[in-house]
Protein backbone atom coordinates (compact mmCIF):
# COMPACT_ATOMS: atom_id res chain seq x y z
CA UNK A 1 0.00 0.00 0.00
CA UNK A 2 0.86 3.82 -0.79
CA UNK A 3 1.28 5.85 2.59
CA UNK A 4 1.92 9.17 3.34
CA UNK A 5 3.51 9.75 6.68
CA UNK A 6 3.48 13.28 7.84
CA UNK A 7 6.39 14.41 10.49
CA UNK A 8 7.95 11.29 8.97
CA UNK A 9 11.35 12.68 10.36
CA UNK A 10 10.30 13.30 13.76
CA UNK A 11 10.68 10.45 16.76
CA UNK A 12 7.74 8.74 16.65
CA UNK A 13 6.95 9.49 12.45
CA UNK A 14 10.98 8.11 11.92
CA UNK A 15 9.53 4.38 13.78
CA UNK A 16 6.52 4.57 12.31
CA UNK A 17 8.17 4.66 8.69
CA UNK A 18 10.42 1.99 9.22
CA UNK A 19 7.25 -0.24 10.91
CA UNK A 20 5.63 0.53 7.91
CA UNK A 21 8.74 -0.72 5.63
CA UNK A 22 9.08 -3.83 7.27
CA UNK A 23 5.19 -4.45 6.48
CA UNK A 24 6.37 -3.89 2.84
CA UNK A 25 4.38 -1.05 2.75
CA UNK A 26 5.52 1.96 -0.10
CA UNK A 27 6.22 5.27 2.39
CA UNK A 28 5.91 8.80 1.34
CA UNK A 29 7.46 10.73 4.19
CA UNK A 30 6.97 14.19 4.26
CA UNK A 31 8.45 16.99 6.54
CA UNK A 32 9.86 20.20 6.40
CA UNK A 33 12.73 19.02 9.22
CA UNK A 34 11.75 22.39 12.10
CA UNK A 35 11.91 19.62 14.45
CA UNK A 36 12.54 16.48 12.74
CA UNK A 37 15.58 15.49 11.43
CA UNK A 38 17.28 13.97 8.38
CA UNK A 39 19.50 11.99 11.26
CA UNK A 40 15.98 10.02 12.05
CA UNK A 41 15.54 8.33 8.09
CA UNK A 42 18.96 8.22 6.70
CA UNK A 43 19.04 5.05 7.20
CA UNK A 44 16.15 4.46 5.37
CA UNK A 45 16.66 6.54 2.52
CA UNK A 46 18.65 3.87 0.13
CA UNK A 47 15.02 1.61 0.48
CA UNK A 48 13.64 1.65 -2.78
CA UNK A 49 10.27 1.83 -1.27
CA UNK A 50 10.77 5.14 0.73
CA UNK A 51 11.29 8.46 -0.38
CA UNK A 52 11.50 11.91 1.48
CA UNK A 53 9.89 14.78 0.31
CA UNK A 54 10.98 18.15 1.87
CA UNK A 55 7.82 19.88 2.21
CA UNK A 56 5.76 22.18 3.87
CA UNK A 57 2.35 20.61 4.43
CA UNK A 58 1.10 24.35 5.71
CA UNK A 59 1.18 25.64 2.14
CA UNK A 60 -0.18 23.70 -0.58
CA UNK A 61 1.18 20.87 -2.37
CA UNK A 62 0.16 18.12 -4.56
CA UNK A 63 0.48 14.75 -4.36
CA UNK A 64 1.16 12.53 -8.03
CA UNK A 65 1.04 8.99 -6.45
CA UNK A 66 -1.65 6.60 -5.76
CA UNK A 67 -2.27 6.65 -2.04
CA UNK A 68 -4.02 4.38 0.47
CA UNK A 69 -3.43 5.61 3.89
CA UNK A 70 -2.14 9.28 4.99
CA UNK A 71 -0.51 9.23 8.67
CA UNK A 72 -0.57 12.70 9.45
CA UNK A 73 1.83 12.96 11.96
CA UNK A 74 3.77 16.55 11.54
CA UNK A 75 3.74 19.26 14.79
CA UNK A 76 6.20 20.63 17.22
CA UNK A 77 5.37 18.11 19.86
CA UNK A 78 7.21 18.96 22.97
CA UNK A 79 6.28 22.15 25.37
CA UNK A 80 9.66 23.53 24.32
CA UNK A 81 9.59 23.22 20.62
CA UNK A 82 5.89 24.38 20.44
CA UNK A 83 6.82 27.08 23.33
CA UNK A 84 9.17 28.23 20.30
CA UNK A 85 7.02 27.82 16.91
CA UNK A 86 3.76 28.84 18.66
CA UNK A 87 2.31 29.89 15.32
CA UNK A 88 3.79 27.42 13.17
CA UNK A 89 2.00 24.69 15.92
CA UNK A 90 -1.43 26.19 15.31
CA UNK A 91 -1.20 26.46 11.53
CA UNK A 92 0.02 22.88 11.24
CA UNK A 93 -2.46 21.83 13.25
CA UNK A 94 -5.02 23.50 11.40
CA UNK A 95 -4.11 24.51 8.02
CA UNK A 96 -1.51 21.68 7.62
CA UNK A 97 -4.32 19.03 8.60
CA UNK A 98 -6.80 20.38 6.59
CA UNK A 99 -4.69 19.97 3.68
CA UNK A 100 -3.47 16.40 4.56
CA UNK A 101 -7.36 15.81 4.59
CA UNK A 102 -8.17 17.67 1.22
CA UNK A 103 -5.47 14.62 0.01
CA UNK A 104 -7.15 11.85 1.94
CA UNK A 105 -10.16 12.76 0.64
CA UNK A 106 -8.93 13.14 -2.89
CA UNK A 107 -7.29 10.18 -3.33
CA UNK A 108 -10.03 8.01 -1.25
CA UNK A 109 -7.17 7.38 1.15
CA UNK A 110 -7.64 6.29 4.80
CA UNK A 111 -6.73 9.09 6.94
CA UNK A 112 -4.99 8.80 10.75
CA UNK A 113 -4.49 12.13 12.74
CA UNK A 114 -1.69 11.70 15.79
CA UNK A 115 -3.83 13.57 18.35
CA UNK A 116 -3.03 13.52 21.92
CA UNK A 117 -3.58 13.60 25.56
CA UNK A 118 -2.80 17.31 25.84
CA UNK A 119 -6.94 17.45 24.59
CA UNK A 120 -7.35 16.16 27.94
CA UNK A 121 -5.43 19.12 29.00
CA UNK A 122 -5.26 19.05 33.51
CA UNK A 123 -7.60 16.60 33.71
CA UNK A 124 -10.53 16.91 36.81
CA UNK A 125 -11.27 12.98 35.47
CA UNK A 126 -8.43 10.31 36.22
CA UNK A 127 -7.80 8.39 34.52
CA UNK A 128 -8.69 9.80 31.31
CA UNK A 129 -11.51 8.12 29.03
CA UNK A 130 -12.31 9.15 25.18
CA UNK A 131 -15.38 10.38 26.60
CA UNK A 132 -13.76 13.18 29.04
CA UNK A 133 -14.16 16.51 26.88
CA UNK A 134 -11.31 17.79 28.84
CA UNK A 135 -10.00 20.40 30.70
CA UNK A 136 -7.80 23.41 28.33
CA UNK A 137 -6.87 26.67 29.00
CA UNK A 138 -6.93 28.21 25.81
CA UNK A 139 -4.80 31.02 25.89
CA UNK A 140 -2.05 29.90 28.35
CA UNK A 141 1.06 28.59 26.37
CA UNK A 142 0.20 25.31 26.41
CA UNK A 143 -2.78 26.41 24.52
CA UNK A 144 -1.09 26.81 20.65
CA UNK A 145 -0.73 22.60 21.07
CA UNK A 146 -3.79 21.59 22.73
CA UNK A 147 -6.27 23.84 21.00
CA UNK A 148 -4.70 22.94 17.64
CA UNK A 149 -4.90 19.50 18.15
CA UNK A 150 -8.26 19.93 19.49
CA UNK A 151 -8.94 21.66 15.93
CA UNK A 152 -7.82 19.04 13.81
CA UNK A 153 -9.60 16.36 16.00
CA UNK A 154 -13.04 18.53 14.93
CA UNK A 155 -11.90 19.16 11.43
CA UNK A 156 -11.41 15.37 10.66
CA UNK A 157 -14.73 14.41 12.48
CA UNK A 158 -16.26 16.93 10.06
CA UNK A 159 -14.53 15.57 7.34
CA UNK A 160 -16.23 11.98 8.14
CA UNK A 161 -19.34 13.27 9.00
CA UNK A 162 -19.92 15.73 5.90
CA UNK A 163 -17.55 13.93 3.00
CA UNK A 164 -17.63 10.21 4.32
CA UNK A 165 -13.65 10.31 4.89
CA UNK A 166 -12.27 7.10 6.10
CA UNK A 167 -11.05 8.12 9.58
CA UNK A 168 -9.28 7.25 13.00
CA UNK A 169 -7.94 9.64 16.03
CA UNK A 170 -4.93 7.93 18.01
CA UNK A 171 -5.27 10.18 21.39
CA UNK A 172 -0.83 9.88 22.17
CA UNK A 173 -0.12 9.78 25.62
CA UNK A 174 3.78 10.51 26.61
CA UNK A 175 5.85 8.45 24.18
CA UNK A 176 9.62 7.55 24.49
CA UNK A 177 12.82 5.83 23.38
CA UNK A 178 15.62 6.25 21.00
CA UNK A 179 15.68 8.90 18.63
CA UNK A 180 13.98 11.54 20.98
CA UNK A 181 15.57 14.83 20.84
CA UNK A 182 18.23 14.88 23.63
CA UNK A 183 17.06 18.63 23.73
CA UNK A 184 13.51 18.97 23.00
CA UNK A 185 13.12 19.43 26.70
CA UNK A 186 10.86 16.68 27.96
CA UNK A 187 11.56 14.87 31.04
CA UNK A 188 12.75 11.69 29.74
CA UNK A 189 15.66 12.86 27.37
CA UNK A 190 16.51 15.52 30.38
CA UNK A 191 16.96 12.84 33.21
CA UNK A 192 18.66 10.67 30.90
CA UNK A 193 20.91 13.18 29.56
CA UNK A 194 21.39 15.05 33.03
CA UNK A 195 21.97 11.34 35.09
CA UNK A 196 24.55 10.18 32.42
CA UNK A 197 26.67 14.12 32.71
CA UNK A 198 26.42 13.43 36.61
CA UNK A 199 24.84 16.73 36.67
CA UNK A 200 21.64 18.36 38.74
CA UNK A 201 18.16 16.84 37.45
CA UNK A 202 15.35 19.31 37.21
CA UNK A 203 12.02 18.58 38.85
CA UNK A 204 9.35 20.52 38.03
CA UNK A 205 7.31 21.71 40.77
CA UNK A 206 7.42 19.33 43.72
CA UNK A 207 7.67 16.36 41.16
CA UNK A 208 4.14 15.07 42.99
CA UNK A 209 2.62 15.31 38.84
CA UNK A 210 2.20 12.00 36.79
CA UNK A 211 2.54 10.86 33.93
CA UNK A 212 2.43 7.19 31.78
CA UNK A 213 5.18 6.44 29.71
CA UNK A 214 4.89 4.21 26.83
CA UNK A 215 8.04 2.74 24.61
CA UNK A 216 7.95 3.89 21.16
CA UNK A 217 7.29 0.37 19.29
CA UNK A 218 4.29 -0.32 21.88
CA UNK A 219 3.18 3.15 20.69
CA UNK A 220 3.62 2.18 17.03
CA UNK A 221 2.39 -1.54 17.27
CA UNK A 222 -0.91 0.56 18.29
CA UNK A 223 -1.20 3.42 16.39
CA UNK A 224 -0.79 0.78 13.02
CA UNK A 225 -3.80 -1.47 15.38
CA UNK A 226 -5.65 1.17 15.45
CA UNK A 227 -5.11 2.27 11.06
CA UNK A 228 -6.06 -1.24 10.78
CA UNK A 229 -9.51 -1.58 12.88
CA UNK A 230 -12.32 0.03 11.39
CA UNK A 231 -13.09 2.33 14.42
CA UNK A 232 -13.17 6.06 13.70
CA UNK A 233 -13.56 7.22 16.58
CA UNK A 234 -10.81 8.94 19.35
CA UNK A 235 -8.88 5.59 20.80
CA UNK A 236 -6.18 6.32 23.68
CA UNK A 237 -3.10 4.52 22.66
CA UNK A 238 -0.62 4.99 26.01
CA UNK A 239 0.73 2.97 28.59
CA UNK A 240 -1.18 2.81 32.03
CA UNK A 241 1.65 2.82 34.18
CA UNK A 242 1.78 5.92 36.29
CA UNK A 243 4.88 7.19 37.80
CA UNK A 244 5.31 10.66 39.16
CA UNK A 245 7.80 12.63 37.58
CA UNK A 246 9.80 11.90 41.14
CA UNK A 247 10.01 8.25 40.75
CA UNK A 248 10.93 8.61 36.81
CA UNK A 249 13.88 10.34 37.75
CA UNK A 250 14.90 8.26 40.43
CA UNK A 251 14.42 5.02 37.97
CA UNK A 252 16.57 6.93 35.87
CA UNK A 253 19.28 8.18 37.67
CA UNK A 254 19.78 4.11 39.37
CA UNK A 255 20.03 2.59 35.57
CA UNK A 256 22.31 5.18 34.50
CA UNK A 257 24.40 4.44 38.17
CA UNK A 258 24.40 8.49 38.17
CA UNK A 259 25.27 10.78 41.51
CA UNK A 260 23.24 13.22 40.29
CA UNK A 261 21.47 15.35 42.63
CA UNK A 262 17.81 16.75 42.32
CA UNK A 263 17.52 20.41 41.51
CA UNK A 264 13.63 21.91 42.25
CA UNK A 265 12.98 24.18 39.84
CA UNK A 266 9.62 26.60 38.91
CA UNK A 267 6.24 24.35 37.74
CA UNK A 268 5.55 25.33 34.11
CA UNK A 269 2.05 27.17 33.71
CA UNK A 270 -1.05 24.81 33.52
CA UNK A 271 1.60 21.81 33.57
CA UNK A 272 -1.05 19.04 33.74
CA UNK A 273 -1.03 17.76 37.57
CA UNK A 274 -1.95 13.68 36.19
CA UNK A 275 -2.41 11.89 32.87
CA UNK A 276 -3.10 8.10 32.40
CA UNK A 277 -4.96 6.65 29.84
CA UNK A 278 -7.93 4.42 29.94
CA UNK A 279 -6.76 2.00 27.06
CA UNK A 280 -9.92 -0.21 27.85
CA UNK A 281 -10.89 1.39 24.35
CA UNK A 282 -7.89 -0.08 22.99
CA UNK A 283 -7.49 -3.71 24.47
CA UNK A 284 -11.58 -4.31 23.70
CA UNK A 285 -11.08 -2.92 19.35
CA UNK A 286 -7.72 -3.26 19.01
CA UNK A 287 -6.64 -5.97 21.04
CA UNK A 288 -3.74 -3.96 22.43
CA UNK A 289 -1.41 -3.13 24.82
CA UNK A 290 2.27 -2.44 25.65
CA UNK A 291 4.35 -5.19 26.32
CA UNK A 292 7.61 -2.99 27.75
CA UNK A 293 7.46 -1.93 30.90
CA UNK A 294 9.30 1.39 32.35
CA UNK A 295 12.98 -0.15 33.06
CA UNK A 296 13.46 -2.18 30.02
CA UNK A 297 12.15 0.80 28.05
CA UNK A 298 14.11 3.23 29.44
CA UNK A 299 17.22 0.51 29.07
CA UNK A 300 16.67 0.44 25.89
CA UNK A 301 16.86 4.51 25.36
CA UNK A 302 19.56 4.88 27.76
CA UNK A 303 21.67 2.55 25.47
CA UNK A 304 20.81 4.60 22.45
CA UNK A 305 21.72 7.94 23.90
CA UNK A 306 25.32 6.76 24.69
CA UNK A 307 25.89 4.89 21.84
CA UNK A 308 25.05 8.48 19.83
CA UNK A 309 27.07 10.20 22.59
CA UNK A 310 24.10 12.72 21.99
CA UNK A 311 24.18 14.33 25.11
CA UNK A 312 28.02 15.81 24.80
N1 LIG B 1 9.62 17.84 33.79
C1 LIG B 1 10.52 17.98 34.84
N2 LIG B 1 11.82 18.22 34.53
C2 LIG B 1 12.28 18.32 33.27
C3 LIG B 1 11.37 18.16 32.20
C4 LIG B 1 10.03 17.93 32.51
O1 LIG B 1 10.15 17.89 36.02
O2 LIG B 1 13.50 18.53 33.09
C5 LIG B 1 8.20 17.57 34.11
C6 LIG B 1 7.18 18.51 33.43
O3 LIG B 1 6.99 19.66 34.19
C7 LIG B 1 5.96 17.62 33.37
C8 LIG B 1 6.54 16.21 33.21
O4 LIG B 1 7.90 16.28 33.61
O5 LIG B 1 5.25 17.67 34.57
C9 LIG B 1 6.49 15.67 31.79
O6 LIG B 1 7.00 16.67 30.95
P1 LIG B 1 7.28 16.45 29.44
O7 LIG B 1 7.75 17.75 28.87
O8 LIG B 1 8.13 15.26 29.25
O9 LIG B 1 5.87 16.05 28.81
P2 LIG B 1 4.40 16.68 28.94
O10 LIG B 1 4.41 17.83 29.90
O11 LIG B 1 4.06 17.11 27.56
O12 LIG B 1 3.58 15.56 29.45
Amino acid sequence: MNCIVTGGAGFIGSHLCEYLLHKKHQVFCIDNLITGSRKNIEHLIDNSNFTFINQDIIQDFSFKEELDMVFHFASPASPVDYYKYPIDTLRVGSIGTENMLRIALKKKARFMLASTSEVYGDPKIHPQKESYWGNVNSIGPRSVYDEAKRYAEAVTMAYHREYGLDVRIARIFNTYGPRMKPDDGRAVPNFIKQSLRDEPITIYGDGSQTRSFCFVSDEVDGLFSLMNSNYEYPVNIGNPEEYSILELASIVKEICKSSSEFAYKELPVDDPKCRRPDISKAKEILDWQPKIDIREGLKKTIKWFKKTHMWK
